[in-house]
């Protein structure tokens, strides 16, 4: 039965060395390794010989033993797998990942955003976490992205593509901050990987080249960037070998002197400097607003640890990210409603799993009202987080689903005021929901000692703001646009309008599950708000719907956030899909949803490490000795 599936599963997963028990995807090698043919007509037969030496082959999956390491990229996975080797812990690993993602995912993250990071600590068996989201200098108001001329809202790549949109970037600061707190190496050494790899370079992929090819145009109106990312006037070709060196010397200042460079030193002017006076190109297409970033806010800005989110789900700890991430209260919320509506499905297998589908839908739009209206920086927003992620909240929220009926959409959020009613108060509707991308990087990380991080980093869009500090070889943020521009919430207040030193709404949700005290599963993606529902459709698929991890990360995902429910194309063509739809669910196609990485654990250090087979060109996931099936 449904509701003996989770025991199942985790007895299966903590019993099976040979890891037998999880459901094999394909694992395509070299999926996104570019073929030689598709090197560019300009590139030497040295440089097709060196391309060779740079390319680093990938797998979606790998079983065994020792620690593992999931990113999107086979080199930031192989260096965050050379830290582990070389006695490294997860915190170290997952800081050497991640300065490799800022060289080869330059589009999704690196030192001039910020993220959210998720530890486990073997020793003392807690979960930990930092905040490192962009924060708004001193001087933003609530009326950042209005227009001075007309008071309406900026369009939004007027917004991203200025100086307004960024924030103080947190990635350095939590780089850090954990290493300090966790990690046994060095700052200095653990860039040690991502250096070698920025300076001799790495084989362009298809999903490298596209990213600069959607962004051409942006791109090519600021100095910097236009010289770093359009060599020759166009995006580098597939096969060619890519090479930051102005990173490398970026990431080289770091290591000697310190993220004091960054946050107090020239780094910081050289930010502040950008963003008050972007490096447009005289032939520039557009009119670029300058932002009034000073290095006083760069020199107050902190990462600091907050309480994660937790949640009971049939006997697991459910651990993620809190404010200002929606993540972990909105992934929490669903699954305390999913908890109370599951055990009232019953029927065939088939008709089970459509109506666990069903409850999911639902249960994540409900979930998503209350997120729009009561998440933002509890530092500035008054958060009732402990009730959104209460018994009785999800008890009153629950009772508006019914099994046979979808709920007109969208729905209003509740009253998380602590006094609750079966099918208790609803506060006014609202519109919700700003803009939010398919951005982003998430890495799961263990270690031979059980400990486990798992970490979102972003710098928002793809490409960011699209300006590349001249000379430093990295991407500014445009995270401001994670604000929501004007009030969304009707006469409520909305708890995500820009203001002075705040830090946006997120949806990041690294998440961390428990079983019995010890790490169960580490997950996380991309993907702005449909973050959230591809962690919870993820768990769903593990913990409900039968699936071994592989399976439940390459399934076709339907992303329902009140406002809009999207999906794959396969979803909406399965069966589930179509007899979802029958019911009255509607869907909006969308090509691809997230990017999840994700780590299973079993007894005695066995691991599974799975990235996307397909999605984003593939992931990579290496374990330090793997074993066969
Ligand atoms: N800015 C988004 C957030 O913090 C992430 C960006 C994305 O994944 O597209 O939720």
């Amino acid at each position: 039965m449904m509701r003996r599936t989770i025991a199942a599963a985790v007895a299966l997963a903590t019993s099976v060395a040979g890891g037998s028990a999880v459901l094999a995807a394909p694992a395509p090698e070299h999926a996104r390794a570019a073929p030689a043919s598709a090197a560019g007509a300009d590139e030497t037969s040295r440089s097709a010989k060196l391309a060779g030496r740079r390319d680093v082959p990938k797998q979606a999956v790998a079983r065994g033993y020792g620690g593992a390491v999931s990113t999107v990229d086979p080199h930031a996975t192989r260096a965050g797998i050379e830290v582990l080797r070389r006695g490294g812990n997860a915190v170290d690993a997952a800081v050497a990942a991640a300065a490799t993602l800022g060289v080869t995912e330059p589009f999704s993250a690196g030192i001039g955003g910020g993220g959210f990071f998720v530890y486990y600590d073997a020793r003392t068996r807690r979960v930990h976490t930092i905040d490192g989201r962009e924060t708004a200098p001193a001087a933003a108001t609530e009326r950042l992205f209005l227009d001075p001329a007309t008071g309406e809202p900026l369009p939004f790549e007027e917004a991203r593509v200025s100086g307004l949109s960024v924030g103080v970037p947190g990635t350095p600061a939590t780089w850090q901050r954990a290493l300090d707190t966790w990690g046994t190496w060095s700052l200095r050494r653990a860039l040690g990987p991502a250096i070698r790899v920025a300076r001799r370079g790495f084989v362009v992929d298809e999903t490298f080249r596209s990213q600069i090819a959607q962004n051409a145009d942006i791109f090519d109106d600021f100095t910097s960037t236009r010289e770093l990312y359009l060599p020759h006037g166009r995006p580098p070709a597939v096969g060619s070998v890519f090479r930051n060196r102005d990173l490398a010397a970026t990431y080289r200042l770091l290591a000697r002197e310190g993220v004091e460079e960054f946050y107090h030193g020239t780094l910081a002017a050289a930010i502040v400097n950008t963003v008050r006076k972007p490096p447009v190109a005289p032939d520039a297409n557009r009119a670029v607003r300058p932002g009034a970033m000073t290095v006083e806010d760069l020199a107050g800005y902190d990462a600091p640890f907050r309480r994660p989110t937790h949640v009971r789900y049939e006997g697991l700890d459910v651990y993620s990210m809190g404010p200002p991430s929606s993540g972990g209260s909105t992934v929490g919320e669903a699954l305390n409603i999913l908890e109370t509506v599951l055990p009232r499905t019953t029927g065939s297998r088939a008709s089970r799993e459509r109506l666990a589908l069903h409850a999911y839908l639902e249960a994540s739009a409900l979930a998503f009202a209350d997120r729009d209206r009561y998440v933002g920086d509890p530092d500035q927003v008054d958060v009732p987080l402990d009730e959104l992620l209460s018994q009785g909240f999800a008890e009153e929220r629950a009772c508006h689903i019914r099994l046979d009926e979808v709920l007109p959409k969208p729905v209003p959020p509740g009253v998380p005021d602590g006094e609750y009613n079966p099918c208790g108060a609803q506060a006014p509707p609202a519109r919700g929901g700003q803009h939010e991308g398919p951005s982003t990087t998430h890495l799961t990380v263990s270690d031979r000692w059980g400990n486990v991080v798992s970490y979102t980093l972003t710098i928002e869009a793809t490409g960011g703001n699209g300006m590349v500090v001249p000379d430093r070889g990295f991407l500014l943020n445009n995270e401001l646009t994670d604000f929501s521009f004007a009030p969304t919430q009707g006469d409520a207040p909305d708890p995500n309008l820009p203001g002075p030193r705040k830090r946006p709404r997120s949806s990041m949700a690294p998440t961390i599950v428990l079983a019995d005290g010890r790490p169960f599963l580490a997950l996380g993606s991309p993907g702005g708000a449909t973050i959230i529902t591809t962690v919870l459709q993820t768990l769903l698929n593990r913990l409900e719907l039968g699936m071994g991890l592989p399976e439940a990360v390459a399934a076709p995902r339907v992303s329902p956030r009140n406002a809009v429910t999207q999906a794959e194309p396969a979803f909406i063509a399965s069966a589930q899909g179509r007899a979802l739809a029958a019911m009255g669910h509607q869907f909006s196609e969308i090509e691809e949803i997230g990017a999840a990485t994700a780590l299973e654990f079993g007894r005695r250090g066995y691991v599974v490490a799975v990235a996307e087979p397909t999605r984003r060109g593939g992931g990579s996931a290496m374990v330090v000795h793997p074993v066969g099936r």
